[in-house]
């Protein structure tokens, strides 16, 4: 025998977890069930893929059975099983998702916490919730020795060696004193067919057949879920309950999806899909390792639920099942990835989701605004990288505009543009309020010309990518030269040989901040403003490039001056004080375009001469 310590987080998500979860005690059953269900699906899979288990012949089937005498209640299945090390990393340590996240974001409302469970891979421990002693015995398939696992949680447990007729795990909890409810046959049937009804499996449950005549108790082991994989099931037998009911127990979510889409393809390639959009993101949705949503099955025969590219990533929120009829079983990691059958089915789920999203914004844009608010950047990573449905996912966007306090379409945007205004503009950055008033839109509001503000993190990368949607072009404000107010343009451009002078001096001058400077003819209200060159990345990307140590060179902005404005006519009359106010234009250009001040120690000097000049 030998005794081993839990680790330090397990003791104490084992207190949190029995004092938070109280009042939803009952779904530590269907943690069970569900690990039962996974361990028959490995074996499954490996009994038709490895030669090591190819002898294997079993039924699989889920028991659960009550000894009211000893008040112990057994979930056994004939899966996988565990041996002496599976038992220690599985039972003993934090599951990879992290228990460490789990606590985190446990919000105390047991309700949220307890979908939380599932989706952080600590589902066993909730049966301390309801027993002082768990043991779970256990054989894996292909070895012949067994194990039992013993704890009364505290913070240790104990493994022996003991014999088992037959592979797979039998997991028994000693019921605690005030628990006892959990002993009724009726009550667990109940959980049953409320959590694990569209398992796989058939589960069994002993049911007591009331005392005849002659007063003999029967007990009769009983199949008490459907263990039907409804994906299978015709649509038109459908409740949507039912589809909602299969997406909580397959899924660990106790939220009900925002929507779903059942396919059964004939013909060519013959498949199935029952693919989901959830109503609210997962914790690990922006993390590299966060978990696949979608499980593929061959013929029913669950395959894996760890493939992260069955759809493509930025579609990663959808959860759902693919279930191929014209795969091999043993399919291996390498085939899933470049096999056409698979890739066709790909493209065809794209479309189908994105075509969904699209009817859901059009039918009921409430929830599809609700729908943004969890998915929408996920969504646009999309553009980056699906080019063939790029159209389709820039009809799907929300953005923020000039011209609207509510998120618009470029839907929207395309109707209400000016009837001479032949391109979508947009400005990036991090901050709304910086962005509105930008010197770089002066000349588009006071033209009432919309501009899209764009303020994710990853706008400044795929936008610029973005060139049309549909035929009309999409420019980032600074990248063109602003055409709207054409007379304007022209005066602007021309200037006095005087004018042309002090240009050249001020090029001059800060020829190692800018790469030149030009008359401005977007600027109405400030003095400057910095664009980038029209091939050069702009300022988000070249910060955020920067911050992930890639930037190779920097690349110079180029300084727009507004030549009507009182500071530059001042500096005109008077040039000598070119060298203190020209520094501070820049550094406040930056500072209007959401860009940090660069030399802040010189900043500051200027600053105060200017102030004592002007005292
Ligand atoms: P999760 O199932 O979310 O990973 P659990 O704490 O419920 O987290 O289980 C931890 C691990 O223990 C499982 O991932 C699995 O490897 C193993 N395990 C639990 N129950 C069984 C079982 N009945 N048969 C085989 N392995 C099991």
């Amino acid at each position: 025998m030998s005794k081993h310590q839990f680790d330090t987080e397990i003791s104490q998500l084992l207190n949190l977890m029995i004092n938070s979860l109280y009042s939803n005690k009952e779904i530590f059953l269907r943690e069970l069930i569900s690990n039962a269900s996974d361990a028959i699906d490995k074996l499954s899979y490996l009994s038709i893929s490895d030669d090591k288990y190819k002898s294997i012949e079993f039924e699989p089937k889920i028991e659960i059975k009550v000894d009211k005498e000893n008040k112990t209640l057994s979930v056994i299945d004939n899966g996988i099983g565990m041996n002496e090390d599976d038992l220690k990393n599985h039972l003993g340590t934090i599951a990879k998702s992290g228990t460490k996240a789990f606590i985190d974001n446990m919000s105390g409302d047991a309700k949220k916490d307890s979908a939380l469970i599932g989706k952080f891979g600590v589902g066993f421990y909730a049966s301390f919730m309801v027993a002082d002693k768990i043991e779970v015995t256990s054989r894996k398939a292909s070895e012949d020795n067994a194990y039992i696992w013993t704890s009364e949680a505290g913070d240790s447990y104990e493994i022996k060696e003991t014999s088992k007729e037959s592979f797979g795990t039998e997991i028994k909890l000693y019921i605690k004193e005030d628990m006892q409810e959990f002993l009724g046959d009726f009550r667990l049937e109940n959980i049953v067919n409320k959590f694990s009804n569209h398992i796989a499996y058939p589960i069994y449950l002993d049911k007591i057949i009331p005392a005849d005549k002659d007063g003999k108790e029967e007990i009769n082991s009983v199949q008490v879920n459907k263990a039907n994989a409804i994906w299978k099931t015709n649509k038109n037998e459908l409740k949507d309950e039912d589809y909602i009911d299969f997406y909580k127990q397959s899924f660990h979510d106790s939220t009900s999806p925002l929507s779903w889409s059942h396919v059964r393809a004939e013909g060519k390639i013959e498949y199935t899909t029952l693919l989901y959009v959830p109503s609210v993101a997962s914790p690990d949705l922006f993390r590299v390792d966060f978990t696949p949503g979608v499980k593929l099955y061959v013929k029913r025969v669950f395959i894996t639920d760890d493939e992260k590219e069955l759809l493509p990533l930025y579609l990663r929120f959808v959860k759902g099942i693919i279930d191929v009829e014209d795969l091999p079983l043993n399919v291996s990691r390498e085939i899933l990835q470049e096999n056409v059958i698979l890739t066709k089915i790909k493209d065809a789920s794209v479309k189908k989701i994105l075509t969904e999203l699209s009817k859901l914004k059009n039918k009921d844009l409430d929830k599809y605004k609700h729908f943004y608010s969890q998915f929408g950047k996920v969504l646009k990573e999309g553009l980056h990288s699906d080019f063939v449905n790029r159209n389709k996912i820039l009809d799907l966007l929300l953005l923020k505009s000039t011209n609207s306090d509510e998120l618009i379409t470029l839907n929207d945007y395309k109707e209400r543009m000016k009837e001479d205004q032949k391109e979508i503009y947009y400005i990036t950055g991090s901050d709304e309020a910086v962005l509105k008033n930008s010197p770089l839109l002066e000349k588009f509001i006071s033209n009432d010309i919309e501009v899209l503000i764009l303020d994710d993190d990853v706008d400044g990368i795929v936008f610029p990518m973005v060139e049309k949607f549909g035929d009309i072009e999409i420019k980032h404000v600074s990248q063109e030269k602003f055409q709207a107010d054409k007379e304007d343009a022209k005066d602007d451009v021309e200037v006095t040989p005087e004018f042309g002078t002090f240009l050249a001096s001020l090029k001059e001058f800060l020829k190692d901040e800018v790469k030149d400077v030009k008359v401005s003819s977007r600027l109405s209200n400030s003095a400057v403003c910095l664009v980038n060159d029209a091939n050069d990345p702009d300022f988000q990307t070249q910060a955020m490039l920067k911050s992930m140590g890639q930037a190779t060179m920097e690349f110079k902005p180029i300084l727009e001056i507004n030549k009507n404005h009182e500071i530059i006519k001042g500096l005109l009359q008077n040039p000598q004080k070119v060298s203190v106010v020209a520094p501070i234009l820049i550094e406040s250009a930056r500072l209007a375009e959401g860009m940090e001040v660069k030399n802040s120690v010189d900043f500051v000097k200027n600053l105060n001469k200017v102030m004592v000049d002007s005292l």
